[in-house]
């Protein structure tokens, strides 16, 4: 589902789609033309506009008086639309596997009328990529033959998650993840966040609205200071207590995965930061980054290769592949602690061993 719960409602058009101006020019050249395509594709990750530009288009085909190939926002039409109260607009989406066939069945009972109300009857069909066998043949053949005045909009992640057969019929929309500042702006608008912490968490949602949605959320931020700090003390951490932390933290395995993700995103802090410094004397780093990196950590990965640091990088991306397998959490993240700590503290960061003269703790 796209997730732009903020938007709906409102009176909004095209022009109020925000990072998509790409797509959206190329949805109002479409208007400008005599005959509209019967079928688009709009594909892109989840979170960056697919399903509010497609109910635009919904708007823009049927507004009762458009303005420049845009939906005017205030007919009944538009009204209707926003509303969700138009009889010309259908929704289908999977139960989360699959779209069955008997929604496809049912859709193709509509086609014996024309629509009732608008020019068009436009179509929404959400994860696209989960129109299979039967159901998927049956929109093929839809697609193949398409009723007159009704038009279709799949949504789907991957244009290859679909049949190239009904690719192959549909009109591509490509959207683009969006920019870090339309990210930023959007949650400074529709959530109240300060510009600081709309700006941090833009760059940990890699250009989602959905993403930066569930960033957004308190328990989530708390969330990563807490895996940054385990980064950060993993410098003067003895070897009696490295593996307790690790096992401690591997408990929880439905936070693993966004887990490792932070670790990506502060490693990759450190590549900018490490590259900024070699390239300014004075050791500054312009790029932003996604955390507060503490004056420890900048210390240390200013003296580190930035090779070792692409190798460390790479490391982290393996373990969150390996993870995806099924591979054991507890191995997977001390093999990236003890990356992190090798590459990074270098073996002076082992105060493994009690200095002589001391008693051991055991
Ligand atoms: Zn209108």
């Amino acid at each position: 589902m796209e997730n732009l719960q903020g938007l709906q409602g409102a009176e909004v058009a095209f022009a109020d789609i925000h990072g998509q101006q790409r797509a959206i020019r190329f949805l109002k050249r479409i208007l400008k033309k005599e005959t509209v395509p019967h079928a688009f594709l709009f594909s892109g990750m989840t979170g960056v506009g697919k399903y509010a530009a497609a109910m635009e288009l919904a708007k823009a085909l049927n507004c009762l008086n458009p303005q420049d190939y845009d939906s005017c926002g205030e007919c009944g039409s538009c009204h209707k639309l926003q509303e969700g109260l138009h009889p010309d607009l259908i929704h289908i989406g999977s139960d989360g596997v699959l779209i069955k066939m008997d929604q496809i069945r049912d859709l193709m009972k509509r086609f014996r009328f024309r629509p009732f109300e608008g020019k068009f009857r436009v179509v929404i069909i959400q994860d696209a990529q989960k129109l299979m066998e039967l159901a998927g043949n049956a929109m093929l053949k839809i697609l193949e033959e398409p009723p007159k005045a009704n038009i279709f909009i799949l949504i789907a992640a991957e244009s290859q998650m679909l049949l190239p057969t009904i690719v192959s019929r549909c009109c591509q929309v490509r959207f683009q993840p969006l920019e870090d500042e339309v990210v930023a702006q959007w949650l400074a608008r529709e959530g109240g966040l300060a510009p600081d912490r709309a700006a941090g968490i833009a760059r940990l949602a890699a250009g989602s609205i959905e993403k930066a949605r569930w960033f957004s959320e308190e328990d989530r931020v708390a969330g990563w200071k807490k895996v940054v700090e385990k980064l950060e003390n993993l410098d003067g951490l003895s070897i009696l207590d490295f593996f307790p932390m690790v096992s401690g933290w591997a408990k929880n395995r439905e936070t693993a995965e966004q887990d490792l993700e932070f670790i990506r995103l502060w490693v990759r802090d450190l590549i900018l930061f490490r590259v900024a410094a070699a390239q300014n004397s004075a050791g500054g780093c312009d790029a932003p980054l996604t955390f507060e990196l503490n004056g420890r950590t900048k210390e240390a990965a200013r003296s580190v290769p930035p090779e070792r640091l692409f190798f460390l990088y790479h490391n982290v991306e393996q373990a969150m592949q390996g993870l995806k397998v099924n591979a054991n959490l507890q191995m997977t993240l001390e093999g990236v602690c003890l990356a992190i700590k090798d590459s990074l503290y270098g073996k002076g960061g082992w105060n493994s061993f009690p200095k002589r003269g001391q008693n051991l703790p055991f």
